[in-house]
C-alpha cells in the first residue's frame, strides 16, 4: 500500500514534470491552471489521474481544477500519535466544516472527500506556484513529531 509520503513524492514529480513542459510551451499562469481543469486532464493527460481513465470527478464539481490535487492544509505524518488508543495519521490544519475523519480499526485519517477548498480556481490562485512540493511543504508534519 502506498504511504503518504511515498504518494507526495510521486505526485509531486509527476506536478514538477508537465509544469515544466508547459512553461517550455510559454503558457503564463492563468493558462496552466486553465489547462489543469478536469476536462482538459482527461483529454490531454490521461495518465496524470487514475480517475481520468474512467471520467471519474473526485468532487463533483462544475469546474474541478485538478492543479492542487491534494490540500495545502493537509497535514500528515509517518510517525502517528496516539490518542485514546487511536493513531492520527492525518488531519486537517484549518479544521474545515467540509473535512471528516474515518476511522480503520485503531488508525484515524482525514477524510476529505466533502471538501472543494482546494479544487476551486480562486484558492489555486491565491496559492499558486509552479513548485507543486512548495505549496504543499508543510504537508508532512513527520519531522515535528
Ligand atoms: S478538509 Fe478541505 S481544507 Fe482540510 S485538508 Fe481536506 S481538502 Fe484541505
Amino acid at each position: 500500500m502506498q504511504t503518504y509520503a511515498s504518494w507526495f513524492k510521486d505526485f509531486g514529480d509527476k506536478h514538477h514534470q508537465l509544469s515544466q513542459r508547459l512553461l517550455k510551451q510559454g503558457l503564463n499562469q492563468a493558462e496552466i491552471i486553465k489547462y489543469f481543469r478536469f476536462e482538459n486532464m482527461v483529454l490531454n493527460e490521461p495518465n496524470f489521474c487514475e480517475l481520468y481513465k474512467t471520467n471519474t470527478k473526485c468532487h463533483e464539481m462544475t469546474v474541478l481544477n485538478c492543479y492542487l490535487c491534494a490540500c495545502p492544509n493537509f497535514r500528515f505524518t509517518s510517525h502517528p500519535k496516539a490518542i485514546d488508543k487511536k493513531l492520527i495519521h492525518s488531519n486537517c490544519s484549518i479544521t474545515s466544516k467540509d473535512g471528516a475523519i474515518f476511522e480503520h480499526e485503531n488508525s484515524v485519517h482525514q477524510d476529505c472527500s466533502r471538501c472543494q477548498i482546494p479544487h476551486k480556481e480562486d484558492y489555486i490562485k491565491k496559492h499558486f506556484s509552479t513548485n507543486w512540493k512548495e505549496i504543499m511543504k508543510a504537508c508532512d508534519s513527520s519531522e515535528e513529531d
